[in-house]
């Protein structure tokens, strides 16, 4: 069986070092790894639009915006073939068909889907789009016969979900499609980042972000304004390092290397945990260092980015490119479908 990867993101704004720690950065090594015949990365305009239906030009603009971020990070359109979801109606038609696989209480019982319904304010006014867009998902996945999905920890029940239309679908109308799995990040402090106001998840939507593209001041400044222990209030207070954002990003991007280059008072993240948590220790100087490893991660992206805005229209050549192959993809499993439904009259 062919090894093939389907992820994505919502053009809604650019993309954080969230998205970076929970997925592109592994995405980019297992692009690079050789181990998978196909690599699709979709640009998901169309799940946007589902919470975003009066903000179409939001929207629109983000998808170059995201587009340039894949590149920074190293996303090579030579090895994966990124596309936006619009321009592949296939994929419409197949959410079309799965609704029919899956109750309202299914959906209702998704706890993502409950806390963004819950963020967002939707309570009664939930839009029937915003609510499917698990199962749309479900088409996306399926539609490039995805057996793998890196993505982070928020997307776990959407892979349980996709898997039973999977199983659903196969079972109803005989083995058709493909079951994909999930591939979380290795590093626990990357499956879901908070933001730096310390709540649960740096999310575009909070506005709780640091962005790939920030300048090295702007990146200064969020990290020195991070919210840390709130009972660490003296140099002399032994702190807490679990839950502690400042400690949860150093676990995501600082390496023992770091330590040689920027702050040889320790030798490693332990030791400079140890002497936090012992007391003795503000929250100043550990952000400065977290500021340095910060700005080291970032540099490589935001430079790359500045090249690549020099040739936009090449980005958008490479996302016309890519839909174009996408569309063939999801077009024969759409085919597939439609002979398993017996719907494929003349
Ligand atoms: P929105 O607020 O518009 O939903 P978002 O910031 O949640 O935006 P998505 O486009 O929904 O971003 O998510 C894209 C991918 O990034 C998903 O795989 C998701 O799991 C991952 N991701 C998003 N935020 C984080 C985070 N804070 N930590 C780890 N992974 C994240
Ligand atoms: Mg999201």
């Amino acid at each position: 069986m062919k090894k093939v990867i389907l992820t994505g993101d919502r053009p809604t704004g650019r993309l954080h070092v969230g998205h970076y720690a929970g997925s592109l950065k592994e995405r980019v090594k297992l692009q690079n790894s050789g181990e998978y015949d196909d690599i699709y990365i979709m640009i998901a305009d169309a799940q946007a639009l589902t919470d975003n239906a009066e903000h179409p030009e939001k929207v629109r603009q983000n998808i170059l915006q995201v587009a340039l971020d894949y590149l920074a990070c190293g996303i090579d359109p030579n090895k994966s073939t990124i596309f936006v979801q619009s321009m592949i109606p296939e994929l419409t038609e197949l959410t079309f068909y799965y609704m029919n696989l899956v109750t309202v209480s299914r959906v209702q019982r998704n706890p993502t889907v409950k806390a963004e319904i819950q963020m967002r304010n939707f309570e009664a006014s939930i839009p029937v789009g915003f609510f499917c867009y698990p199962i749309s998902q479900a088409a996306d996945i399926t539609a490039f016969r995805a057996t793998a999905v890196p993505v982070g920890e928020d997307q776990l029940p959407m892979l349980e979900q996709c898997k039973e239309i999977v199983h659903k679908f196969n079972s109803v109308y005989g083995e058709t499609l493909t079951e994909p799995q999930i591939i979380l990040p290795s590093n626990k402090a990357c499956l879901r980042l908070p933001g730096i106001d310390g709540k649960a998840k740096m999310s575009k939507s909070l506005g709780n972000c640091i962005y790939l593209a920030e300048e090295p001041e702007d990146i200064k400044k969020k990290v020195m304004s991070m919210f840390t222990d709130p009972n660490h209030l003296r140099v002399e207070d032994p702190g807490k390092v679990e839950g502690n954002p400042v400690f949860i990003y150093l676990d995501a991007f600082c390496r023992d290397e770091h330590f040689a280059e920027f702050w040889n008072d320790y030798s490693c993240l332990d030791e400079l945990k140890a002497h936090y948590q012992r007391g003795g220790l503000g929250d100043v100087k550990v952000k400065k260092f977290l500021n340095n490893v910060m700005q080291e991660e970032l540099r490589p992206i935001r430079e790359r980015r500045k090249e690549w805005e020099n040739h936009l229209p090449d980005v958008l050549d490479i996302l016309k490119e890519g839909s174009k192959v996408a569309k063939e993809t999801a077009a024969k499993t759409l085919e597939d479908v439609r002979h398993s439904m017996r719907i494929d009259y003349f």
